[in-house]
């Protein structure tokens, strides 16, 4: 085989181990985003239950302003009640009297029940904060593994990475530069076998004479159609 193929063969092959670890890095963040997408629903459950207790205090507090504004009318009624002397007017004074004490009446039921509200509403986002503290607390443990195991993949991917540039470092220029080229633009291997006579990426046929010569080895030749570099593959040897 043509000993250009054969260091082209272990970049490639130092490729996909890169890959490989890159692809198990991916996998271990979407298990983390998995954590992090069940604290976010937590945090989001509190967030509303906290919107609800602040509307709840809200409409509390303008019922209690409402009905201090009418006992404030009240007590201007009762006044002039004492200095009326009009037995009409004062008759219907005190029938205004009559009617808005029962309307503060029906206000403070209401108020009664929108406090009752604000405790119910406190105490369930009091009960979604201690939610969210029991998710992120039960995250830990598998926060630690994954935190461990990544700093394990990114020790493993910086050695794969520092491998590969030694490999690609053996080839010459002009072959590297043709080599990285193929490979950003394929979404296969770079470097096929020559199998039946045909591409082994695209399954071109080769011509003879050039299947002849990549089997002596004594060219370095693509695919015409896919660009594959093709090498025969019953010279080819695992790499070490
Ligand atoms: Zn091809």
């Amino acid at each position: 085989m043509h000993a250009d193929l054969v260091k082209l063969l272990d970049v490639q092959a130092r490729d996909a181990a890169v890959a490989e670890v890159e692809r198990r890095l991916e996998a271990l963040q979407g298990e983390a985003v998995i954590l992090d997408q069940a604290l976010h629903r937590a945090r989001e459950v509190l967030e509303t239950a906290r919107r609800a207790a602040l509307d709840a205090a809200r409409r509390r507090d303008e019922l209690e302003a409402k009905i201090e504004s009418y006992r404030v009318i009240q007590d201007r009624r009762q006044q002039r009640l004492e200095h009326v002397r009009n037995p009409k007017e004062a008759s219907t004074l005190m029938a205004e009297l009559d009617l808005a004490r029962s309307v503060v009446a029906k206000e403070e039921n209401d108020w009664v029940r929108s406090a009752d509200a604000v405790t119910l509403a406190q105490f369930k986002a009091a009960e979604e904060e201690r939610n969210v503290a029991v998710v992120a607390e039960g995250q830990v443990p598998e926060r630690d593994r994954l935190g461990l195991r990544r700093a394990e993949l990114e020790a493993e991917l910086a050695s794969a990475q520092r491998k590969r540039e030694e490999s690609a470092a053996r080839l010459d220029r002009p072959l590297r530069l043709r080599y990285d080229r193929l490979r950003k633009a394929r979404t296969g291997d770079v470097i096929v076998p020559l199998l039946g006579g045909s591409c082994g990426s695209c399954h071109t046929s080769i011509p003879l004479n050039r299947r002849s010569q990549i089997r002596a080895g004594t060219v370095l030749d693509g695919c015409e159609v896919c660009g594959a570099i093709l090498y025969p593959p019953e010279s080819a040897r695992p790499v070490p």
